[in-house]
């Protein structure tokens, strides 16, 4: 496909639309959105970049895009750690983060309505006033936006209880691109968590990295706050035992919020840290978080404990819960502040039993690249899935980074799990997802192709 550039009479348009204060158009401005937490990255120029304040305004722009084959790439906080908001073809680059009211806390019905720009923290401050819990809690929620997240697939610690940040969505309000405003999902008034008049389409636009439309506004279900929520940290010698009990609390189909381990590297990353000392020196941690009636948090704590006991595991002084929570950011603090140079994570679904054999290759990897390794994070049971991260060094040597990358990808495909579970596919290794999605990369293809003929909509996504 071959794009116009944006000349003089596309800007004064985007001006029309927007007012001259929300159109960007200084080298200054443009080299801020050239890329997002992906590294290392391709860098590509906007040529424009326009902050529109309402709904309307982002339907006269696509409109504008789209008549004028100029793509267009919809971005939130710019947190993304696989390319996804990078303008792959220049174009126009449209910030959301002008968008970020919120239009209503149903306290009743337990819903919020929000605009797409808003930031994770922000909407979870509001609704916590009101006694609810975050719609959405990422470890990047203080610059993160709802729409981000939404088009992200995007995930929390509490995943296992309320599902993912798609199954709390109950309808959306989407600019599609040739500029027509819709609304998909949740009845009249967008409420309903639920129907069976017709394929929810919401799930066209969850995970959809911008390649179908702009959102612009979610409804999504509030839970309220728990009598009581705990954690127990246990440290193993072994990562396999750790995983022993992972295994054991599936099968039991104990109820907790969030399971995490750390491998010994993870750890080890820890420790440089000035509370390292404080970390004990173990090959895993297990921390399992629950919550509930108070009584039913002591019972999971007992279980949980003899399970952990059964392989070996002692438990860790409560205080130290402080500094390593899976979603509580502290390992993005680590990584940022122990070694020179930037870091990049593949987030691979792996089948709970193959997760050792997965772990293995990936570090094999990184061996044979000569890519210092982070450390990897083990999340969750349903599915199981692998943060594994690395140090970016020589952001110069694209080619390395993505050679390691597409093999540990190959390697992760092998155990029979996904590319990524919420963080999406790097851009440079998106050849790679023919290999898991087969015949139905072509439908998704094809319906790209009718909601967005002159594929304008974040070109480049998809291969
Ligand atoms: C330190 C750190 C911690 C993280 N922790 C988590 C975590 O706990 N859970 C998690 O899920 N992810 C996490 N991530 C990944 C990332 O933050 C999330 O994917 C985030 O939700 C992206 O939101 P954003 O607003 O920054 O989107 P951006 O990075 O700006 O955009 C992401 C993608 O969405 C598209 N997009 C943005 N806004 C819209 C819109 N309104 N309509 C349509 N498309 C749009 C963009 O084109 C792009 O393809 C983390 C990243 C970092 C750097």
């Amino acid at each position: 496909m071959r794009y116009n550039h944006v000349n003089e009479n596309v800007i004064s348009q985007l001006i029309e639309i927007c007012g001259k204060r929300n159109v960007l158009t200084r080298d200054f401005h443009l080299i801020s959105y050239a890329s997002d937490f992906y590294k290392p990255s391709p860098k590509t120029m906007p040529e424009v970049v326009v902050l529109p304040e309402k709904s309307s305004q982002i339907s006269e722009v696509v409109k504008v895009a789209n008549t004028n084959r100029i793509p267009l790439t919809p971005v939130g906080g710019l947190t993304g750690i696989s390319g996804g908001a990078i303008p792959k073809f220049g174009g126009v680059v449209m910030d959301l983060r002008k968008l970020d009211k919120i239009i209503e806390i149903d306290t009743e019905n337990m819903h919020v309505t929000c605009e797409a720009g808003i930031t994770c923290s922000k909407l979870a401050y509001e609704v916590e006033k009101k006694g609810f819990l975050p719609p959405h809690f990422p470890a990047s929620r203080y610059a993160a936006t709802i729409g981000g997240s939404i088009a992200s697939g995007g995930i929390d610690g509490r995943q296992m209880v309320q599902g993912s940040l798609g199954d709390r969505v109950s309808s959306l309000k989407v600019v599609l691109p040739d500029g027509e405003i819709i609304k998909v999902g949740g009845g009249v008034a967008g409420k309903t968590e639920k129907t069976s008049t017709g394929p929810p389409l919401k799930w066209l636009f969850v995970g959809s990295f911008g390649v179908l439309g702009v959102i612009v506004e979610a409804t999504m279900k509030l839970y309220p706050k728990p009598e009581a929520s705990e954690s127990v940290l246990v440290a193993f010698n072994k990562v396999d035992n750790a995983l022993k009990v992972a295994i054991e609390i599936k099968r039991k189909n104990i109820p907790v919020t969030c399971l995490t381990i750390w491998d010994k590297v993870a750890i080890s990353t820890h420790k440089k840290m000035k509370y390292g000392p404080a970390i004990p020196d173990a090959d895993a941690l297990l921390l399992t978080d629950f919550e509930g009636p108070k009584e039913i948090c002591t019972l999971l704590r007992q279980k949980i404990l003899n399970i952990c006991h059964k392989q070996n595991g002692y438990e860790i002084n409560k205080r130290v819960i402080q500094f390593i929570s899976g979603y509580g950011a502290d390992f993005y603090s680590a990584i940022a502040g122990t070694g020179k140079g930037g870091w990049g994570a593949i987030d691979m679904c792996i089948p709970l039993g193959k997760v050792n054999e997965a772990l293995n290759s990936f570090y094999r990897v990184l061996s044979k690249y000569e890519i210092e390794p982070l450390g990897a994070l083990i999340l969750k049971l349903n599915p199981t899935y692998i943060d594994f991260f690395y140090r970016v060094h020589d952001e110069k040597n694209r080619l390395k980074y993505t050679e390691a990358v597409k093999e540990m990808y190959s390697a992760g495909l092998k155990f029979g799990g996904s590319l990524s579970h919420g963080m999406g596919v790097k851009v440079d290794a998106k050849d790679l997802l023919i290999t898991e999605l087969g015949e139905s990369l072509n439908i998704l293809k094809k319906i790209k192709k009718v909601l967005d003929p002159y594929n304008i909509m974040n070109p480049g996504m998809l291969p």
